[in-house]
Formats: structure tokens, C-alpha cells, sequence
């Protein structure tokens, strides 16, 4: 094995490559990745988690001390957001965590290449060779195992013309150097709710479009419901069931959305956010052979194969929800896979959250799965009214809803609308993956006054015996 050799080549420093390249490196493979930006994290610590919620948090803090600072008897007077120094906060925590990566590789003797990687179609006695290729030139390394891991960039839509200054994907909204006063959201998924959360309570009128006729579709029915009500009273409208067919930047200034049989928009700013499309170009998978499914991803098994002999995929580029905590778990999984043959990811207890404010999280099925797939449940509700910690925050809105199996009493679903529900769902999830019953929840003993004291309490409703509701 020369010194550009490696056992194992991951292609992306996002959340699934950079763990997996870590957790290969501990199990003492000689490890390299390749990533073209500068700043390792990918997706996620570059133009998606992070900076996300950092706005949020920022927005968060301008948003109560405007309205709910009062209630606690603190007067603010002259307030006012400086958006600049909102931004610059938020690419601090980006650069000091993309840095905290960069040392992770140091201790874990992990080399790192910069620029884009591509197969060549070629493979040696040392494996399949790499091409990268930067500014200065080319690059060829040899992998005896190589990991794609290369995320995802934003679907467009029909008609849409994205330009960054106008229309936007979630890239560019996260970039906006002044309050919009009025801006439009293409999608009510995640993303879309997030990013009019932020600018909405720093006053920009934002309008949701939706081609469904709810929110967050792909939850459970009371979330989309709850969260719709909740949102709709902090001030963003919503206009559900309706297809934009147009998008584009208008010559007189703003924009212009043209809406199927309704009168068009004219906001200051439009977002386009539905959805994020597997990204492989430029690998050349056509020089393996690899043939992408009709969504773009790489088809792989169920330990990351790809067609091609020791060619794996994980994350954003292969099916399942697109999220930076199952992209770590197929890194985790693949990376034990190729090195020990043991490895595994429960696709059935993966959570997912929506930051917005409050919360809204869920693990396992929702009650229409279990009703289409005439799984017999029970259900607990359990609302944050009654909670006392809730009350302290003064914020009470939203539940916990658990859904149990009707013989059995397992968990098979936990749905938060809540302060905090993001962290709740650990507890869910955690039970879950011990096969817990519901009853299993309801007998341990929680700290009082806690938030979590719902998920109890929702775990004694599904018998019916919640104390305080
Ligand atoms: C605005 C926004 C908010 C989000 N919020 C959340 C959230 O709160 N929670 C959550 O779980 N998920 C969130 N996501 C989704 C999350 O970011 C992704 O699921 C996650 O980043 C996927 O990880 P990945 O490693 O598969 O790919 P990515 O993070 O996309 O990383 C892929 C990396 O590969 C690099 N790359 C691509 N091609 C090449 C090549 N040929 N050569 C070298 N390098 C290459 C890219 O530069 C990139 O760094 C959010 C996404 C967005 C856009």
C-alpha cells in the first residue's frame, strides 16, 4: 500500500462521511475523505442544521423580548435587531464547529483532501482509484472501500427561477442581510416552516404556500393540525391545497408567484423549499456501472452496497429520510460493516424534528400507518396545559400523543407538539429501541416539574389513567 492507499475513501465531510470516516479510523482502517468545499460538516453545519437554528434562536430572543418579556415584567425599550451581527453569530458557531471537525480528523489520523472526487473507472491491486480534482490539479488515490457520501442539494420546481438575491432556496434565506417585509415560502415540509419562523418573527409578512392541503404532510395528522393553528396565531399565513406554477424575480422590483386559479403574489422575497434531491453529479457512477433510481439515489442493500464491489452509499444520497442523524447512523453502520462485517441502522425508531417554535417531534408510525396497515392501537393524549413546568415557561401549547399496540401495550409511536419536544423525543426513542410498553413509561418515576412529565403522563392516558388531565 503506497501513501495515497487507504482501506477506506469516503467521497463528502458531511454528517454521514465525516462519522463514518471517524468510526472507521477507530476500528483502525487507514482512512481518507474528500470534500470540495472548505469547510468540512457538509449540508448540515454549512447551510442547514446549524445555521438554521441559529437564526431561530436569534429570532427566538428578538420575537419573546418584543412580545412575552411583559408577562414576566421586564420592559424593554428601544429594541432592535441588527441583522449583520445575527449573521456573523451564526457563521461563528458554523466555522467553530466545521473547525472541531477539522481536529476530530487530526486525532483520529484521518487525511483529508480538498476538491471533488470522482471514479475513474479504473481499479488496481490497492482498489478502486479516486480522482481529486482542485485548482491546482489532480489527484489520484486508490481505496480498497469506498463510502459515497454526497448529500443533497435543494429541488427545484417547475417554473421556478432560483436566483439567491430573490428567489431563494433554504441557502439563500439563511443569508438575507436585512428584515424582507414581506416574503413567500414554497413548502410547508421542515424546512419551509423553519425559515418562515425566523424571518416571520423579525416582522416579515410571510405567506406559506402548499401544494397539500396541510402542513408537515408526512406527520401525524393532530401535528400538522396543531402546528397549523399555533403558527397561523403567531402571524404567518397560509394558503393550503394550491399549485404555484410561477416563480421569478418581478422587473419592477420584488417578486412574482403565480398561483393556479388564485390572483399572483408580489413578495419582497420567495423561498423555495420542497424538498432536497440525492446529489451525485460528477462522480461518474456510469464508469461502475451504478444506475440511480428515479428520485436520483444510489440504489445500495441493506448494508449499503452499491452494485459495484465495494462501493458503499449512506445518507442523503441514498433512500430514507433525509436527516443528519440517520445520515450519521448509516456512516456509523456502513463504516462497522466494511470493517468488522457487523453493522445495523433501525430505520423504525429514527426521530425527526421541526424547530420551530414550539416544537414539533416524532418517532415510529403515525396513527394513519397504523390504521392503513390495520395495526390495532391505543392512544394517549396528553396536553402541556396540565403540565406545571410548561406553565412556568408560559408557554403551554401543544401535546403528547402515544400510540401503543392494543394487545401488546408496545410503543409504537410518539408524536410532541411542545417547548422543548426535539429533546422529549430522546425518551421516546430510547424506549422504543428497548421494545418498551407504554405501561413501561408510565411506571417510571419522572423529576417534577419537568416537561417530560408528559410523556408519562401520555403513557398513563393510553390506559386511560393520566393523574392530571
Ligand atoms: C436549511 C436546512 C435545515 C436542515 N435542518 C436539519 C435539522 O434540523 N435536522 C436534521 O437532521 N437535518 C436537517 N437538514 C438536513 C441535513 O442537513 C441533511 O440530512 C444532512 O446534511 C445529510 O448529510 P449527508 O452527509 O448525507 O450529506 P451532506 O451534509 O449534504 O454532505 C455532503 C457533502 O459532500 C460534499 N460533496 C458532494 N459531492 C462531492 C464530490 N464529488 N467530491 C467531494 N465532495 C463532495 C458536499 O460538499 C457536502 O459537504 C437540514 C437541511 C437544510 C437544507
Amino acid at each position: 500500500m503506497n501513501e495515497l492507499s487507504y482501506d477506506l475513501i469516503v467521497i463528502g465531510a458531511g454528517p454521514g462521511g465525516y462519522v463514518g470516516a471517524i468510526r472507521a479510523a477507530q476500528l483502525g482502517l487507514k482512512v481518507a475523505v474528500i470534500e470540495k468545499e472548505k469547510l468540512m460538516g457538509g449540508t448540515c453545519l454549512r447551510v442547514g442544521c446549524i445555521p438554521s437554528k441559529a437564526l431561530l434562536e436569534s429570532s427566538h430572543n428578538y420575537h419573546a423580548a418584543k412580545h412575552q418579556f411583559s408577562d414576566h415584567g421586564i420592559a424593554v425599550q428601544g429594541l432592535t435587531i441588527d441583522v449583520a451581527a445575527m449573521l456573523k453569530r451564526k457563521q461563528k458557531i458554523v466555522t467553530v464547529l466545521g473547525k472541531g471537525i477539522e481536529s476530530l480528523f487530526k486525532k483520529n489520523a484521518i487525511t483529508r483532501y480538498t476538491g471533488t472526487g470522482r471514479f475513474v473507472g479504473e481499479t488496481t491491486e490497492n482498489g478502486h482509484v479516486i480522482a481529486v480534482a482542485n485548482n491546482e490539479g489532480e489527484t489520484r488515490l486508490t481505496g480498497k472501500s469506498i463510502i459515497i457520501a454526497t448529500g443533497s442539494v435543494s429541488s427545484p420546481l417547475r417554473g421556478i427561477t432560483v436566483d439567491e438575491t430573490h428567489v431563494l432556496t433554504s441557502t439563500g434565506a439563511l443569508e438575507i442581510d436585512q428584515v424582507p417585509k414581506t416574503m413567500a415560502v414554497i413548502g410547508a415540509g421542515a424546512i419551509g416552516l423553519e425559515m418562515a419562523s425566523v424571518w416571520s418573527r423579525l416582522g416579515t409578512e410571510v405567506t406559506v404556500l402548499e401544494y397539500m392541503d396541510k402542513v408537515l404532510p408526512t406527520m401525524d395528522q393532530d401535528i400538522s393540525k396543531n402546528m397549523q393553528k399555533i403558527l397561523k396565531d403567531q402571524g404567518i399565513n397560509f394558503q393550503l391545497g394550491v399549485k404555484v406554477t410561477k416563480a421569478e424575480k418581478h422587473p419592477e422590483g420584488g417578486c412574482v408567484v403565480e398561483i393556479d386559479g388564485k390572483e399572483a403574489l408580489r413578495p419582497e422575497k420567495v423561498l423555495l423549499a420542497v424538498g432536497r434531491a440525492a446529489n451525485t453529479e460528477g462522480l461518474r457512477l456510469d464508469t461502475l456501472g451504478i444506475t440511480c433510481d428515479a428520485r436520483g439515489r444510489i440504489p445500495v442493500d441493506t448494508h449499503f452496497s452499491t452494485t459495484a464491489r465495494d462501493v458503499y452509499a449512506i445518507g442523503d444520497v441514498i433512500e430514507g429520510p433525509m436527516l443528519a442523524h440517520k445520515a450519521e447512523e448509516d456512516g456509523v453502520a456502513c463504516a462497522e460493516w466494511i470493517a468488522t462485517g457487523h453493522g445495523h441502522v433501525d430505520y423504525n425508531i429514527v426521530p425527526m424534528v421541526v424547530y420551530t417554535d414550539p416544537e414539533a417531534a416524532a418517532v415510529g408510525k403515525t396513527e394513519q400507518q397504523l390504521k392503513d396497515t390495520n395495526i390495532p392501537y391505543k392512544v394517549g393524549m396528553f396536553p402541556f396545559m396540565a403540565n406545571g413546568r410548561a406553565r412556568t415557561y408560559g408557554d403551554t401549547s401543544g401535546f403528547v400523543k402515544m400510540l401503543a399496540h392494543a394487545d401488546t401495550d408496545r410503543i409504537l409511536g410518539v408524536h410532541i407538539v411542545g417547548k422543548h419536544a426535539g429533546d422529549l423525543i430522546a425518551e421516546a426513542a430510547s424506549a422504543m429501541a428497548f421494545h418498551a410498553s407504554s405501561e413501561d413509561i408510565a411506571r417510571v418515576c419522572h423529576a417534577h416539574p419537568t416537561l417530560a412529565e408528559a410523556i408519562k403522563e401520555a403513557a398513563m392516558a393510553v390506559d386511560g389513567r393520566a393523574i392530571h388531565a
